[in-house]
């Protein structure tokens, strides 16, 4: 923006005021950028646009959670949910339009890849929360969406900056959570240039089974993986990663995997979160049961592991990540409530 500012002729620290506009104050008109001359912002229009995904569709569930999805180009739609918590509110973005990894219990995947998102249609839908919900009710984004983040690497990164920067978003590193699936030599460049939190998808205890359900495995095993956390991590002993792992009745979810699980991250620092898996239409998986969630969760915190159960939000709103942009394809926005009766 610096560069761009200074090419046509305006001094550097001009990118700081629009950076501020844009992003502080959801501005997407120039004439409101009252602090810039009559000239500059003229030249702003005639050369620049301020656009935004539309959103299509707004779903807002029973407990809170509002689901969109946003509209990037005429044949590609992306989902974004905003999950409000007691004190916080949690941005969930998307990186890609589809996803080209084949997690079999995934159902993104099933759609297949359609194309990377662009540095403005990530940090857009942050934009866009902000304007529907108000300045300050984000205060946490989880790359968790739709796409593998570490696939779209630069658009991703330059997105980040931007939820980091003072200017812009000014969020922590703490709270900008990056979720793959185990890209192990991205993840080595993202060490390097910023150090966001990280989630691992592991959702396996060995390379037989994480094979089948994170192909992406094959490439890249666990060994390689979990080595790639503790560099991330480095020398700070107060960080630890978080390894997602949804659990599938039957497949991945028994008191020996668990023990598995115990023994391959004892030299890892990490926390576990166990993601109850969302079904959706065509899924050969089933979700596990809750006593089994929680035997298995007991024997993770018996062996020292910090471990969470991620609650389900928006039940009434979403089977799965990704299942809803299948059904939408009008161009009109709608609104959808759904009370407590559904
Ligand atoms: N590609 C990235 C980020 C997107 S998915 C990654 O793999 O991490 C975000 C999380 O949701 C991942 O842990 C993913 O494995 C999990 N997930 C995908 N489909 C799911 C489903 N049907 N039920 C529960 N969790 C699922």
């Amino acid at each position: 923006m610096e560069a761009f500012c200074v090419e046509i002729g305006e001094k550097p620290f001009r990118s700081v005021q629009i950076l501020q506009w844009i992003h502080q104050r959801g501005v997407s008109d120039f004439e409101a950028m009252t602090n810039l001359s009559r000239n500059f912002r003229a030249q702003l229009n005639d050369s620049c646009e301020i656009r935004a995904p539309e959103i299509v569709l707004e779903q807002i569930s029973s407990d809170g959670t509002c689901k969109w999805v946003l509209k990037t180009d005429e044949n590609n739609r992306v989902e974004t949910v905003f999950i409000p918590e007691e004190g916080r509110g949690t941005l969930c973005v998307s990186s890609q339009v589809g996803c080209a990894l084949e997690c079999s219990f995934c159902s993104t995947a099933k759609q297949g890849f359609n194309r990377n998102l662009s540095t403005a249609e990530i940090i857009g839908q942050l934009w866009v929360a902000q304007r529907e919900l108000g300045i300050g009710a984000v205060t946490n984004v989880v790359l968790m969406g739709m796409g593998e983040p570490l696939l779209n690497y630069s658009n991703v990164v330059s997105a980040i900056n931007l939820m980091l920067d003072d200017y812009s978003y000014c969020l922590s590193k703490r709270k900008v959570t990056l979720s793959t699936s185990g890209v192990v030599p991205a993840l080595d460049r993202l060490a390097e240039v910023c150090d966001v939190s990280l989630a691992i998808s592991l959702h396996a205890p060995n390379n037989e089974l994480r094979d089948q359900l994170v192909p992406i495995n094959q490439k890249y095993p666990i060994e390689q993986l979990l080595a790639a956390c503790k560099r991330y991590v480095g020398h700070d002993t107060r960080r630890k990663v978080t390894i997602e792992y949804v659990m599938l009745e039957n497949i991945n979810d028994s008191p020996s995997d668990a023990r598995q699980l115990l023994r391959i991250l004892s030299q890892v620092p990490c926390k576990v979160n166990l993601i109850p898996f969302n079904p959706f239409p065509g899924t050969i998986y089933n979700c596990s049961n809750m006593s089994t969630i929680r035997t298995f969760s007991e024997i993770l915190q018996k062996g020292g592991l910090i471990t969470t159960i991620r609650k389900t939000r928006g039940e009434d709103i979403d089977a799965a990540c990704g299942q809803l942009v299948g059904k939408v394809d009008d161009k009109t926005r709608r609104r959808i409530r759904l009370d407590a009766a559904g």
